[in-house]
């Protein structure tokens, strides 16, 4: 039998991701919300030999989070478990965007984040979502502790000593249901954002002594354009005043100019492909230099109003001017009209198991495509930047379109056989398993 709370949960619907990359109709969606329940309803579900996916906000373009049979949404678990210092434990359902007032009382700030904040913490970690930084990991490497639910229906609860945690602080939902998370915190600090226009050759010929001298360095390029958007962040104490343009003209700017203006000229250029190259030219054109300073989640962190499809792949950081040239080359041919920008970050090396970056300094290149452009199109133009990053021995964000399998992800990944044993003791009837787990980790 199913807990009360669990089985009075919302009735069956079907879910769609945010990029409306996937979609399917479970048997049941349950919102349990203690690991107790959690437990009853992996072991019912494993007792007849059925599947479990938790699901966080959705904000995977891959279809990592599809349920076939029973959905958990974990909205019922969320907030602060307790604070030891600097290392904070969280429920697992807990969004990126509600722990900036968390931390708040205790003075504290997640050291860094990606570019947006609507996703779980249990979601955001399991894919290995990731920021900017060349002294900084994923989110993945703040978490110092975890507690789950296995596929036997144990209730395990992991520490930095247990070296389990580098599989389960990024375990792609393989390995259990997470309940909480302790991550390492640092004392709140604010960033000082610099960011302007430049000439996409001297942004790719100067990004890798960009990332050494900076705390955060990124920078888009416009496709069929030379123009790029240069970012840079630097660390400043939370003393440091606020500074910049006032809120409201940042709104008008982000919001309305930006996410509106995009959303409009990416319609125009999804129904007139031609057009595309003569729009990102006008949008390169009209980028303006800006400097501001501000709490480290309000620079991190944008609104990301307009759907788009993405790609994004890691590759060895020295690499990635030689790979942005190839993909320069592929845009030329212009046999892709591409409206949206291409992204391009770093990190530093980590331990986990499949974390992108594992025991690798690592440079990342997104692609993206409008939400309404030709999917067959723009399914061939991921397809040809994904031969080229493969050809750099990239490995794909587990949470965006790829289409790499377990044979290709094993050659990339040295401790994927690792990760592997630790999935057949924690989840050896593969009730947290799905397509997409089957594709990129086998059966
Ligand atoms: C607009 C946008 C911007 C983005 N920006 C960035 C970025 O800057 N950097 C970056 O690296 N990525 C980025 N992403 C990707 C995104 O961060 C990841 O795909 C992330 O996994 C989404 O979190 P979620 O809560 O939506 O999880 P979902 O997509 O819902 O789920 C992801 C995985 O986590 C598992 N999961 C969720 N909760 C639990 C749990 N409690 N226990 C076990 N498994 C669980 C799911 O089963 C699934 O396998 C972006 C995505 C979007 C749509």
């Amino acid at each position: 039998m199913l807990p009360v709370n669990a089985t009075a949960a919302r009735s069956t619907h079907a879910w769609r991701n945010w990029g409306g990359t996937a979609v399917c109709t479970p048997n049941r969606v349950l919102s349990p919300s203690s690991a107790t329940e959690i437990a009853d309803i992996v072991g019912e579900v494993a007792t007849r030999g059925g599947t479990v996916k938790t699901v966080g906000a959705g904000h995977s373009f891959s279809p990592i989070a599809v349920a076939d049979d029973v959905q958990l949404e974990l909205s019922g678990l969320r907030g602060l478990v307790a604070v030891d210092g600097h290392r904070v434990t969280l429920r697992a359902g807990t969004h990126l965007h509600e722990i900036p007032g968390l931390l708040a009382p205790f003075g504290l700030a997640m050291t860094n984040l990606g570019d947006v904040d609507r996703q779980t913490i249990a979601g955001a970690t399991s894919t290995g979502t990731h920021g900017t930084g060349l002294a900084f990991g994923g989110i993945s490497t703040q978490i110092v502790g975890a507690t789950l639910v296995t596929g036997t229906g144990d209730l395990v609860t992991l520490t930095s000593a247990d070296s389990d945690l580098q599989a389960v602080a990024l375990g792609l939902g393989a390995l259990g249901v997470v309940v909480e998370l302790t991550i390492e915190c640092v004392d709140e600090f604010r960033l000082h954002a610099v960011e302007g226009p430049e000439t996409a050759d001297t942004a790719i010929a100067a990004f890798l002594d960009r990332v050494q001298a900076s705390d955060h360095h990124e920078f888009y390029f416009f496709p069929h354009t030379d123009c790029a958007l240069v970012k840079t962040n630097t660390r400043v104490g939370a003393d440091t005043p606020v500074s910049g343009p006032s809120r409201i003209k940042r709104y008008i700017d982000d919001e309305l100019l930006s996410n509106k203006t995009l959303r409009l000229l990416c319609e125009i250029g999804s129904r007139a492909p031609r057009l595309v190259p003569a729009i990102n030219g006008v949008i390169g054109r009209a980028l303006s230099p800006r400097e501001l300073t501000d709490s480290s989640t309000r620079i991190f962190v944008s609104d990301r109003d307009v759907r788009f499809r993405e790609m994004e792949y890691a590759i060895d950081l020295d690499a990635v001017p030689e790979a942005l040239r190839e993909i320069r080359a592929l845009l030329d041919r212009r046999e892709y009209l591409v409206s949206f920008p291409i992204e391009v970050r770093a990190a530093a090396a980590d331990d986990l198991m499949l974390s992108t970056a594992s025991g690798r300094t690592s440079g990342y290149i997104a692609v993206h495509r409008y939400h309404r452009d030709d999917p067959a199109d723009s399914d061939a133009y991921f397809a040809d930047v994904e031969a080229i990053l493969t050809g750099f021995g990239g490995r794909p964000h587990w949470g965006k379109m790829h289409t790499r399998d377990a044979e290709y992800l094993s050659g990339v990944y040295p401790r994927f056989d690792e990760f592997l044993s630790v999935r057949e003791r924690y989840d050896p009837s593969r009730v947290f398993t799905n397509d997409y787990l089957r594709r990129v980790l086998g059966d």
